[in-house]
């Protein structure tokens, strides 16, 4: 079987080490936020100085990796000069694409910056092919980031019928409200996913320490409750853990991470053009792991996917870093569709 075209794999960085752990296990492309409250994981201390944005973008180049920047909130009117200057800011600092959601920021990139690629976030919710024709033909978008909402068949009937690169998730945390259109946290906090960058701000997130265990609140909102020694992930709403139906349980969402170790032979005879993995918020080590496991998967698959099996040691080292240490294959596995 001829060796399939190169599939990219798509690695976060939250921070310039994080980003040097990508590139340097295998990424072929990064992507990262400014630090301007402008994308989709606007937690503290996380994020890019415009300084080192470009030194992350030099040390990828030097290493023919690529880097975008993601700037996929919608901005409110008061931050519509802010986003603009970001778009400017990615572009002088050399980024090989923009992440958008928001259509005004895409036709903004669009006439000021025609010769930066335009990628369609995740953020924006396009999961059919009409809707992304219509960001193509409006804003030249090159490439699409699909919703983690679609079977393998809805994915590969998608790419049959779109004239754009179609980038897939292929490890990570997954969310329930259709990427980012939470009314959850935004009802307990007050602050949009997509406008504020963030599904728990900071500000909302109080831990107390009880003899029971540690107290997760968001807006006093009491989410979950970890025993001594349980180890405490970032606390959302969704993956908390309330009583329901006379149990106490996981009530939306149980904590997994999306894993397409075993799908990809399937996706990559799909057409996808890229294996996107989600956590920018994750530490360097994290994004070292997992880049390296995907890397040596994604190879082992395009040299022979007719007989490739998930090699066991990157299903194991995945396994390690998932979410509550399962995987699932998420909206992928729906063989009725
Ligand atoms: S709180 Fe959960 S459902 Fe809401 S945006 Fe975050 S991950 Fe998605």
């Amino acid at each position: 079987m001829p060796e399939q075209p190169r599939v990219e794999l798509v690695c976060p960085a939250g921070t310039l080490p994080a980003l040097h752990a990508a590139v340097d296990n295998g990424a072929d492309a990064v992507y990262l936020g400014l630090r301007d409250g402008l994308n989709a994981r606007n937690f503290p201390g996380l994020n890019f100085s415009l300084a080192d944005a470009r030194r992350g973008i030099e040390y990828a180049h030097e290493r023919h990796a690529r880097v975008f920047v993601a700037l996929n909130v919608y901005p409110q009117p008061n931050r519509w000069p802010a986003a603009t200057a970001a778009v400017d800011a990615a572009a002088g600092a050399g980024a090989d694409a923009v992440i958008l959601a928001d259509p005004g920021l895409l036709a903004y990139a669009a006439e000021r910056h025609p010769g930066l690629n335009r990628h369609l976030s995740v953020q924006a919710s396009a999961s059919n092919w009409r809707a992304l024709e219509f960001y193509q033909q409006r804003f030249g978008v090159r490439r699409a980031v699909l919703p983690r909402v679609l079977s393998l068949a809805q994915v590969r009937r998608v790419i049959e019928r779109v004239s754009m690169e179609i980038e897939v998730f292929g490890f990570g945390s997954l969310c329930i409200m259709v990427e980012g259109r939470c009314a959850l946290s935004a009802h307990v906090t007050g602050e949009s996913p997509n406008t504020h960058g963030v599904c728990s701000p900071a500000h909302a997130v109080r831990w107390q320490e009880r003899p029971t265990g540690r107290q997760a609140r968001l807006s006093g909102v009491l989410i979950d409750e970890f025993a001594p020694h349980e180890p405490a992930g970032y606390p959302t709403l969704c993956k908390g853990r309330f009583e329901a139906l006379g149990a106490l349980m996981h009530a939306l969402e149980e904590p997994a991470s999306l894993s397409v170790l075993e799908l990809l032979p399937q996706l990559l005879a799909a057409g996808v053009s890229a294996i996107k993995v989600e956590g920018r918020q994750r530490s360097p080590a994290y994004v070292a792991q997992v880049t390296r496991a995907l890397r040596v998967a994604l190879d082992s698959c395009r040299r022979d996917p007719g007989n490739y099996r998930p090699p066991a040691a990157c299903g194991a080292a995945l396994e390690r870093l998932a979410e509550g240490r399962t995987h699932t294959l998420g909206a992928y596995n729906r063989p009725w569709q």
